[in-house]
C-alpha cells in the first residue's frame, strides 16, 4: 500500500535549529515545543545571555556579535546543525530567510528548509520575475512593465511617459524599503535612475531595475497564505499595515478596516490559485497597494512575518505551527472553507528607539512590566536585566490585542501601552501612545503617508 502523506512525514524530523535571534526565536522555539520537537538554539557572542537559551535543548554559539559572521554565517549554522543532531531549520524573518542559496544548502546538507524550496524563494526575491509570475497567475500588479529597465536612456524615458508621472524606480533585488526612488517628473528621470542603480549595485548586488506607477495615496494591504506539499492552498485573511515610517512598518492590524468582503475575496483567491501554480510551500504573504478600490500586488515575502501574530488573534490558526507541519509533509489540515476569521487585531513593534529621533538605543533593561489581561499578547524575549545590544535590529517586543470589534481593539492596545513600563532604555511607546490617541487612525482613515506626515505635524507643534 502507498504511504499516506502523514505516514511519510513521520519521522522526517524531531529537531529543529532555530537559525535566529530575539522574540522570533523565542516564538519558533514556543511552536517547536508544543509540537513535541526539540529545538536548537543559535546565538552570536552578544546574545550569550539570550533567555530562550536556557530553555532550548541546546544552545550553541555560532560567532561574534557582527551578524555577518554569526546570524548570516551559512557555514557556521549548517555545522551547528549537525553538531546537534537537528534535522530541520527554521531561519525566522529577516538574516537568511529569504536565501534561496541558503535554502539549497539546507537541503544539500540532508536537512529540511521550514520555508519555501529555493526556486520559489529565487523566483519571489527578485521583484521582477516576482511580477510576471503573479501577472501570470492573474493577481492584479502596479501598472508598469515586468521586464528591467534597459541601459538607453531614451526608451527608458518612453517607459515613463506610458506609465505616466509620477513614477517609481526599483531596484529588482531591494528589500526593507531599500532601493527606491520616487520621480515626480521628466527632468529629474537619469539622475534617480543613475542613483538608484548604482545603490542597487551596493546593496543588493544586482544593479537590475524596474520602473512602476507611483500611487499617491494607497494603503498597505497584505494577505496571509499557508500551503502544504500536496497541493493545498489557504488564505487566512488580510491585514492593513500602512502606518510605516521609511517603508517599515511600525502597527500592523487585522483586517484591514473598511474593505468588504466581496472586494477582497477574488484577490485572495488568485494569490491562493497563484501559489498553486508556482508549486509554493508553507507560509506566504502577498504584498499588495490599494487605492480607490483597486489592489496592485508589488512583493511577495516568502517567509514567517513580523505582524503574523494579528492573522493569528483572528483566524485562531498558530501559523509558526502550520509552517513547521507543512515542512513535515503533513497535509493542511484546513481547508478554505474553515477558515473565519473573527474580531479585530492590533500589533505595535515596540522598538529600542528615542521616540523623538528613532535613532536606536541600547543598554540594559533596568525595569521591565507587561501587560497581562484578557485579549493582549506579548511576544518578547526581554527581562529586567537584559542588555540591548547595537548590532541587531531595534524591535525587541510585539505588543498585540484582540477584542471583538476595531474600536475596542483600538482601547484595549491603549491599556496595553499604558501598562508597558520599559526603563533603562529609551523606547518608542511615547509615540505609540501617542498615535492610539490620532482620530483618523481611529476612524481608519490613513495611508502609508500618514505617519511620516503625522510626525512632521508633530514636530512642527
Ligand atoms: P521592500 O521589499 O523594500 O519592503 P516593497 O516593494 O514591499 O519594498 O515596498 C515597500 C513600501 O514602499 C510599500 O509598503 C509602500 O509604502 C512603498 N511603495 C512601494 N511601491 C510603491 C508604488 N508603486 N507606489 C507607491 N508606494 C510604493
Amino acid at each position: 500500500m502507498p504511504e499516506t502523506p502523514e505516514q511519510s512525514a513521520a519521522g522526517r524530523f524531531d529537531t529543529v535549529l532555530i537559525a535566529n535571534r530575539g522574540e522570533i526565536a523565542a516564538r519558533i522555539q514556543h511552536a517547536c515545543r508544543e509540537l513535541g520537537l526539540k529545538a536548537v538554539a543559535i546565538c552570536s557572542e552578544a546574545d550569550k545571555e539570550a533567555p530562550y537559551g536556557s530553555t532550548a535543548d541546546s544552545f550553541i554559539c555560532i560567532g561574534p556579535s557582527s551578524a555577518a559572521k554569526s546570524y548570516l554565517n551559512q557555514d557556521a549554522i549548517l555545522l551547528a546543525a549537525r553538531l546537534a543532531g537537528a534535522g530541520a531549520i527554521h531561519p525566522g524573518y529577516g538574516f537568511l530567510s529569504e536565501n534561496a542559496a541558503f535554502a539549497d544548502a539546507v537541503e544539500k546538507a540532508g536537512l529540511i528548509f521550514i520555508g519555501p524550496t529555493a526556486s520559489s524563494i529565487a523566483t519571489m526575491g527578485d521583484k521582477i520575475s516576482a511580477k510576471r509570475a503573479m501577472m501570470t497567475a492573474g493577481v492584479p500588479c502596479v501598472p508598469g512593465p515586468d521586464t528591467a529597465l534597459p541601459d538607453d536612456p531614451a526608451t527608458i524615458g518612453r517607459i515613463a511617459l506610458e506609465i505616466g508621472y509620477p513614477v517609481i524606480i526599483k531596484a529588482a533585488g531591494g528589500g526593507g524599503g531599500r532601493g527606491m526612488r520616487v520621480v515626480p517628473k521628466a527632468d529629474v528621470l537619469h539622475e534617480a535612475i543613475a542613483l538608484t542603480r548604482e545603490e542597487a549595485r551596493k546593496a543588493f548586488g544586482s544593479p537590475s531595475l524596474y520602473m512602476e506607477k507611483f500611487l499617491e495615496h494607497p494603503r498597505h494591504i497584505e494577505i496571509q497564505v499557508i500551503c502544504d506539499d500536496h497541493g493545498n492552498a489557504v488564505w487566512l485573511g488580510h491585514r492593513d499595515c500602512s502606518m510605516q515610517r521609511r517603508h517599515q512598518k511600525v502597527v500592523e492590524e487585522a483586517p484591514a478596516p473598511g474593505i468588504a468582503p466581496d472586494i477582497i475575496q477574488p484577490v485572495g483567491l488568485a494569490c491562493v490559485e497563484a501559489c498553486l501554480q508556482i508549486g509554493y510551500r508553507g507560509v506566504g504573504t502577498f504584498e499588495f497597494l490599494y487605492e480607490d478600490g483597486a489592489f496592485y500586488f508589488i512583493e511577495m515575502n516568502t517567509r514567517l512575518q513580523v505582524e503574523h501574530p494579528v492573522t493569528e488573534m483572528t483566524s485562531g490558526v498558530d501559523i509558526v505551527q502550520a509552517q513547521i507541519r507543512a515542512a513535515q509533509g503533513h497535509v493542511l489540515d484546513l481547508t478554505q472553507g474553515d477558515v473565519t476569521c473573527e474580531g479585530h487585531s492590533f500589533e505595535c513593534r515596540i522598538n529600542a528607539e528615542d521616540p523623538e529621533t528613532f535613532l536606536p538605543s541600547a543598554g540594559v533593561v533596568t525595569h521591565l512590566a507587561l501587560p497581562a489581561e484578557p485579549g493582549i499578547r506579548v511576544d518578547t524575549h526581554i527581562h529586567a536585566g537584559y542588555k540591548v545590544s547595537p548590532y541587531y535590529d531595534s524591535l525587541i517586543a510585539k505588543l498585540i490585542v484582540h477584542a471583538p470589534t476595531r474600536a475596542e481593539a483600538m482601547a484595549r492596545m491603549r491599556e496595553a501601552l499604558a501598562g508597558t513600563e520599559i526603563e533603562g532604555i529609551s523606547t518608542n511607546i511615547p509615540f505609540l501612545r501617542a498615535l492610539f490617541e490620532d482620530d483618523a487612525f481611529a476612524r481608519g482613515e490613513t495611508d502609508i503617508h500618514y505617519l511620516e506626515q503625522w510626525l512632521k505635524l508633530r514636530r512642527a507643534a
